[in-house]
Parts: C-alpha cells; structure tokens; sequence
C-alpha cells in the first residue's frame, strides 16, 4: 500500500510517501512560505531533488502542488493519485478525546476542533492540512494520528496539576505530552530488543532534539513524560525554558512592563540553550563554542544534562526501577557526548557507556557495556513510519 504522510503546520508542509510493505520512502518533501509566497522542495528517492518556487495561497494549493509533483513525468514516482491508498495526517492535539489513532470522519474533525484551544498554533494547521487533502482525494480513507495519544495511559497522579480540581473539569486543564508518536514507536522497537514485548517491563525513553521530552513507559504504556500542558514543559530545549516557577512569568512581566504573552513568547522562542548561551539553540553550535572556551555554552550544555539526568531519576523512582534507557531525536541520536554526559548520573543504577559502543550516530546500538545493569540504546526515531504504520492499521 502506498500511504501519504502529512505533517501539516501554519506556514508548511512536510510530506513523505512511504510504501507500507517495504516501509520504504518514496518520495518526501517539504512546502515551506505557505500563504506568503511558497517553495515546494520535493525529493524522489533515487532522483534528484527539486526545488520550485511557485504561488501557494493556502494549504490547498500546496497540497495540489505536492500531488502533481508526485505524479509528474520527470520527478514523479506514480502514474496517477489513484496509487495512493491512504492518507496518515500528524495531529498535535487530541485532548482527552483521543487515546489512539482515528480514521477521520465528519465527528473526527468536529472532535479535533474542539481541542483547537489547547493547541491554538497547531490544530487549526492540521485540520486545513485535513481539508485541503480530502477537497484534493475525495475518496481516499484518511487517519488522524495524534502526539498526545499514547501519553492518554498516564495515571491520574501523574496527569492532574495541583490546581483547584474544578479547572481540570471544567477547562481540562493537566498534563497530556507530546512527541507521543516517537515514544510509542521507540518503545516499542526497545522493547523489541530486549525481548519484553510481552512481559512486565520499565522503559525510559528521552527523546532530545530541538524540542525535547522524556517517557517513562511501564508494560507499554506511557505513565508519565516531561511535557505538559504544552511542550513548554519538562526539559530545558533549544529555544524553550522548560520547567520554570510560574512566578517568574508575572515577576518578568513586570520588570520588563510587558504582557504575560510577551514572557511566554520569551520562554518559547528565547530561552532554553539558546537563552543560556547566547550562541544557538543547535548542540553542534553550542558544543564547538564550548570547546573553544565559550563559558555559557558549557554552562546550557551542563544544564541539559542535569535536566535529563532529573527526570530519569524521577521516572526511575515512580516506576520502581528501569529495565532499559533509549536515546532518540537529533541529539540522542548524534550528540555522542551528550549521551555520555547524562549517563555519567546515573553510575548509581549500575549503568556504564562503554566509548567504543557509544561512537556511533543516527543508527541503531547499544551503547553500554556488557556488564552494565541497565542496558542503554541509541535507536533513531521515524514519525513517519510509525504514522504509515498506523494508517494501515486502521483502514
Ligand atoms: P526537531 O525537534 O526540530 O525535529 P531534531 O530532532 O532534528 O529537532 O534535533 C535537532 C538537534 O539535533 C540540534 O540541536 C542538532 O544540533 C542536533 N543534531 C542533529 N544532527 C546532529 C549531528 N550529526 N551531530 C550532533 N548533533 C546533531
């Protein structure tokens, strides 16, 4: 089967089509300046990348020009959209409407709306990314696939704030996650390896790339994750602060006389390692100035660690052990010191990185060494896949 995966935001879309048998890509993409100008980069595996310039409007617009890329005689891979069987649409909200993925229908969407609120930037882009494909495949079956699903197994304790119980009820205000998609796909391939797919089992798995957040999963289920409300929570990220004293939000209001929007748009977009280094939110970025001397990149470098080192603990302590730890995203993957640094707290579980195993990047190992009591992985993260996955599952 040949399924269309689509990651749609305010201004872009990615794309990749994936052929469900081989699990292999067959094309990917990406539409970039949606509703300024437009840019359509597309890539057919084994041909060379386009990149065209060209009016997108709206989302329609890109889409149709996705469409007519992938069935183009010179850089198309299909003879016609009649080869798609199904559509995968990335949604980064489901509130605690959707615990699994959906195929979409008329209610699907009324529901994903209603989550608009949560998810004010994300939600509205992914239901005009929804529209735009089913004006453009009027008769292909589509699946809603959420981030916040798989976080939906967290235990009550885990997921409430301790706030008045009356604005969980009545706002739905508490903890849901994200990145839910790379958890469930990484867990799964981890437990896979050490052979606990079907018995009790403690995972821990940190996903770190510009955005970053960690899981605890028990038996397969999500029972706790760094991000919250929003993916503001948790770690200290690339550009965002993480976990912070709402204090300081009102505090900094003040003394820079400014709304609390303002301070939100300042611990979202200005802080993080890029805040603390004032060199970049990239760890490629911040681990060369580091080197050179630069004393604030050390310094975010040493608080990322410290941060993850933080929550594994905590997820260690609530799930009274750990069987097995995985590094994924753009730094878990790559980031050879970074994993070093962050295992290097946690000699009190019987964990060591042997250096050999760990030199490696954006493939697939274990990194600890034989005699380590918890064993530690690198396995590379696939969004789409696991969306493609889910797709076929469902129709
Ligand atoms: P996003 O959350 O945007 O998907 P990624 O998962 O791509 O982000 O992660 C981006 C981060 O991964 C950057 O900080 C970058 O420095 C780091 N990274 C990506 N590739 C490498 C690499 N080859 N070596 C070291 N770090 C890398």
């Amino acid at each position: 089967m040949l399924v269309f995966v689509v990651n749609c935001g305010s201004s872009s879309l990615k794309y990749q089509l994936i052929d469900s048998e081989s699990e292999k890509v067959i094309a990917k993409g990406l539409c970039e300046r949606i509703g300024i100008d437009g840019r359509l980069t597309h890539k057919p595996t084994g041909k060379d990348e386009v990149v065209k310039e060209v009016a997108m409007p709206d989302h329609k617009a890109a889409v149709s020009f996705v469409l007519e890329a992938l069935s183009d005689t010179e850089c198309g891979v299909i003879k016609d959209l009649s080869e798609i069987d199904a559509v995968g649409h990335r949604i980064v909200h489901g509130g605690e409407k959707f615990a699994k993925s959906v195929v979409i229908t008329d209610e699907v969407m009324k529901a994903i709306e209603e989550c608009n609120d949560l998810a004010p930037l994300h939600n509205p882009a992914n239901l005009i990314g929804i529209t735009a494909c089913q004006a453009l495949m009027p008769n292909i079956p589509m699946v809603a696939v959420f981030d916040t699903a798989f976080h939906q197994t967290m235990p009550r304790e885990a997921y409430l704030y301790g706030v008045p119980f009356e604005y969980y009820e009545q706002y739905k205000v508490r903890k849901y996650g994200f990145h839910g998609t790379s958890h469930s796909f990484v867990s799964k391939r981890l437990l896979n390896i050490i052979g606990k797919e079907n018995e009790e089992s403690k995972v821990i798995i940190c996903h770190l790339g510009n955005g970053s957040s960690i899981t605890a999963v028990k038996n397969g289920e999500s029972v706790d994750t760094s991000m919250g409300f929003t993916p503001l929570d948790g770690l200290l990220m690339g550009t965002r602060s993480g976990s912070i004293d709402p204090a300081v939000v009102q505090f900094l209001a003040a003394k820079l006389d400014c709304s609390l929007d303002d301070v939100l748009t300042i611990l979202n977009k200005k802080s993080g390692v890029e805040g603390i280094s004032g060199v970049s939110s990239d760890f490629r970025d911040l681990e060369k100035a580091s080197n050179e001397g630069n004393k604030r990149a050390t310094i975010a470098l040493d608080m990322f660690a410290y941060r993850c080192a933080q929550f594994i603990g905590s997820y260690v302590a609530v799930m009274n052990g750990v069987d097995a730890i995985a590094f994924t995203a753009g730094i878990g993957e790559n980031n050879i010191s970074m994993r070093k640094k962050i295992c290097e707290y946690l000699g009190y579980l019987g964990i060591c990185i042997d250096d050999n195993k760990n030199n490696v990047r954006g493939e697939e190992a274990c990194i600890s060494t034989e005699d380590s009591n918890v064993s530690v992985y690198v396995i590379p993260t696939n969004e789409e896949l696991a969306i493609a996955r889910e797709t076929v599952a469902l129709i």
